[in-house]
């Protein structure tokens, strides 16, 4: 998410203007999808532990709500901006629609610092936030779930917050809850599962076998480390995985259970035995067949671009590639999947977690991840077959799948004046 004179939905616009272009989309349509349907700001004062109160400000936006209610995470972060926020929002709506998934795309966010909180303040501080919002969010309207720094805990606290205010349990306003009250069974290895997917659909479609091909990933978290599982179980060789600290390397597949021991352990790859110690920044040099980026913002960029040798990018992360690395990686014949359909596999089990709660029937995790499969299969199936259909990368090809479904249902659904 590359910022374009330092505004994030710029960077979003320029995405969309390509691929709108290329569509032919009509000016009305590009109108309405390139402005954000409600744009919320509320003030949040709270009473510190030290007695004092403080004033935190929120935001919640609905970018977009024609294929369904808005969806997408709450941020917990002291950068919050309402442009981040709008973009994000933005980037949820394209997501959901390459997914094929009944939601529109939303984001919240508030401008806080949860590390020097206590876990009293920001339950306090939730709660608050949620009843600012609470007529904006709903099964119907807007479902939250969590991002930077909010988590399980917080998602209860959302769900009871907003059940107080309406008078009855509503489990399905919000998603990422904890399994006891309404969470899905798989959803926490979802987004490396539907990476894995990704990646052993793309090895086939570049000719490679996935058996013994080399993978090297950025991050060892929630989507590094589940795609290093599920990836090494289709046979696949990790041999190099990096982390905040530091990164280890093993030419001949590093052993993903016991690096996961390790790391349960130390908090950190780095120290890992029968491996050698990894510079972050080589990564990307590795001589691999797949690379995954599932840590950060804008790591590839044209400083390392140029030395990548992996035939497959898979991102993991959101954003992890800059437009001009993309650009020359794409030009260079590296296939590369873009976070909007790779990581898409979060929100799509954050749908069956709805689906589930407004059935008030729960499927095994077989089903889900069953599901899962077919959800992502159709959805990079949809992807690839545009690409080739007009002859553009897969990032572009995304957005043309996106954009060309909301256009569709504006059509559909016309004007309302
Ligand atoms: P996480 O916090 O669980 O893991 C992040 C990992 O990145 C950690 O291992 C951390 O050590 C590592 N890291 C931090 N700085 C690094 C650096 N400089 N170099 C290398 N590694 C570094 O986060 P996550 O949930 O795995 O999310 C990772 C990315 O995937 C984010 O961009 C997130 O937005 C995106 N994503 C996550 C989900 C999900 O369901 N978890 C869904 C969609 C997208």
């Amino acid at each position: 998410m590359a910022a374009t004179n330092g505004s994030i939905f710029g960077a979003m616009l320029q995405e969309f203007d390509g691929a709108a272009r290329i569509l032919n989309l009509e000016p009305g349509i590009w109108k309405i999808l390139t402005h954000p349907k409600r744009q919320i700001t509320v003030s949040c004062p709270i009473q510190m532990d030290n007695g004092e109160i403080e004033v935190f400000t929120g935001y919640r936006v609905q970018y977009n709500i024609t294929l369904g209610p808005a969806k997408g995470g709450i941020r917990y972060h002291p950068g919050v901006t309402l442009d981040e926020v709008t973009a994000l929002a933005a980037w949820m709506t394209w997501k959901c629609a390459v997914a094929h998934i009944p939601f529109g795309g939303g984001k919240g966010g508030v401008i806080c610092d949860p590390t020097k909180m206590s876990k009293r303040e920001i339950e306090a501080l939730t709660r608050r936030y949620v009843a600012e919002i609470v007529d904006a969010i709903g099964p119907e309207k807007d479902v939250p779930a969590p991002d930077v720094n909010t988590n399980e805990q917080i998602m209860a606290w959302v769900m009871d917050t907003y059940s107080m205010h309406v008078g009855h349990t509503t489990t399905s306003v919000v998603t990422g809850k904890p399994v006891e009250l309404g969470g899905s069974l798989g959803r926490r290895e979802a987004t490396g599962r539907g990476v894995m997917i990704v990646t052993r659909e793309s090895a086939k479609h570049v000719g490679l076998s996935l058996k013994g091909a080399t993978v090297a990933i950025q991050g060892f978290g929630n989507v590094g480390s589940i795609s290093a599982e599920l990836l090494a179980e289709q046979g696949a060789k990790i041999v190099a995985v990096t982390d905040w600290k530091g990164g280890v390397y093993n030419p001949k597949g590093l052993d993903i259970a016991k690096l996961l021991a390790h790391v349960h352990q130390n908090k950190t790859v780095d120290g890992f035995p029968n491996a050698e110690p990894l510079a972050q920044e080589r990564l990307f040099t590795l001589d691999v067949d797949i690379l995954i980026p599932a840590a950060l913002e804008n790591q590839i960029t044209m400083d390392n671009a140029p030395e990548i040798k992996a035939k497959i990018v898979i991102e993991g992360a959101n954003g992890p590639t800059t437009p001009d690395a993309h650009r020359h990686l794409h030009e260079r014949g590296v296939f590369v999947v873009p976070d909007i359909l790779a990581n898409s596999s979060g929100v799509t089990t954050s749908y069956f977690e709805w689906v589930q709660d407004r059935y008030g029937y729960f499927w095994t995790e077989k089903e889900v991840n069953e599901r899962l499969e077919a959800k992502m299969c159709e959805s990079f199936n949809a992807v690839l077959q545009t690409s080739l259909k007009y002859k553009v990368d897969m990032r572009t090809a995304a957005y043309i799948v996106a954009i060309g479904r909301v256009a569709t249902v504006t059509r559909m659904r016309g004007m309302y004046a």
